[in-house]
């Protein structure tokens, strides 16, 4: 479905650093915090050990804990719920658009109580939160924003890059992103004081540049290594061109598709997709899994895009979720929903034999 490229340049960069001796948070860490912050037009910029443990962070430097609540939509990776769980915090799930897989905008304000302390919209899939109507509430109640951003690297709304809207937003450096270190997270903010204390945060409770250290917190090891750093440094270079080549290969999908039992997904005008996933939604669960199995059986191999957090286990016990009757869009996307092969290094070829493929399926009603 997807396989992260790395070019003989990333590589040189990797090994470059495994011959310097500077192994960990050094000065290629500081190198790819800075490109990040120019290139994204952000003030502050910190490097940890992935994108959970960047969003986990975020919440501690936000001050939410036991019994606060933070809205989330029910639609997503199941980080963005696990995180808010991790800090004794409640997850208000809201349903979301089915067109877009973004939470309903419109459903938010209900939402919110004398409890929320910070809401999460996710830009699933690398298109981003209708962020105005998000950014009102977040000022009218004076509740801070976490951009859950993991996929959405270089995807834009109404001009603005992603993760320049909320007091925070975090990228996901995982390899089924659009740029990969393995293992990776970027956090950005415009505020020097809660940047300072996620760096504090992600290295044991340690103030930064403390000489002897103090230790002012008990902190997390949430560091990057410096060649993981340097390999998306690197890769950089080339998110443009990632972003242009993955739009050409998606417009593919959008000519050839049959369009009777697959609704393609919608993008808004003043969207620029960053296509992390390419998810479509089949007519029902029958026919989703009786299309995976078939592709399946042609070597392709597809996958859900993402869960219903409220239907998994851990949260459908805890707090009793109906999840068809109280988030019936969410519900829909996972049963129904099926991500289909799309990264850097597909090639036309495999984007018209797969639409060949689900064109000539067969189904019975
Ligand atoms: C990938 C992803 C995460 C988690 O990122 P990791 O780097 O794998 O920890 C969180 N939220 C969303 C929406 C994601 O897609």
């Amino acid at each position: 479905m997807s396989k992260p490229y790395l070019d003989e340049e990333d590589i040189s960069a990797v090994v470059d650093v495994l011959k310097s001796g500077n192994l960990v948070q050094g000065s290629k860490v500081l190198e790819l915090e800075t490109k990040i912050k120019d290139r994204f037009g952000v003030t502050q910029c910190s490097a940890v050990s992935n994108g959970t443990a960047s969003l986990h962070l975020a919440l501690l430097a936000l001050g939410v804990g036991k019994d606060d609540e933070v809205i989330v939509p029910a639609f997503s990776y199941i980080a963005t719920a696990n995180v808010v769980e991790l800090v004794g915090a409640i997850p208000v799930f809201v349903d979301i658009d089915l067109a877009t897989f973004n939470i309903d905008v419109s459903k938010v304000e209900q939402r919110i109580t004398p409890k929320t302390k910070c809401i999460m919209p996710v830009h699933e899939f690398g298109l981003c939160v209708d962020m105005d109507p998000i950014l009102e509430l977040s000022k009218k109640y004076n509740i801070p924003i976490i951009e859950d951003a993991a996929c959405a690297v270089g995807a834009k709304y109404k001009g603005n890059y992603s993760g320049t809207f909320g007091e925070f937003a975090s990228f996901s450096l995982h390899p089924r992103k659009s740029i990969t270190s393995g293992e990776g997270g970027i956090l950005v903010s415009n505020s020097i004081e809660l940047d300072y204390k996620i760096k504090t945060l992600r290295n044991h409770g340690i103030e930064p540049n403390s000489i002897p250290m103090k230790f002012v917190e008990a902190g997390f090891n949430y560091r990057l290594t410096d060649f993981q750093a340097a390999m998306v440094s690197s890769q950089m270079r080339r998110l443009e061109a990632i972003l242009t080549r993955k739009a050409e290969l998606v417009k593919i999908y959008y000519n050839l598709l049959r369009k009777d039992i697959i609704t393609l997904p919608f993008v808004p005008i003043g969207s620029e997709h960053s296509w992390q996933t390419f998810h479509v939604v089949l007519s029902n669960h029958a026919i989703r899994n009786a299309l995976q199995e078939y592709l399946k059986k042609n070597q392709v191999f597809v996958n859900y895009g993402a869960q219903c957090i409220p239907e998994m286990d851990f949260y459908k016990n805890k707090y009793h979720f109906d999840s068809q009757q109280d988030f019936p869009n969410a519900y829909k996307a996972y049963s129904c929903g099926l991500a289909l092969p799309l990264c850097e290094t597909t090639t036309e070829d495999e984007i018209n034999f797969v639409c060949e493929l689900i064109n000539k399926f067969q189904y019975a009603e």
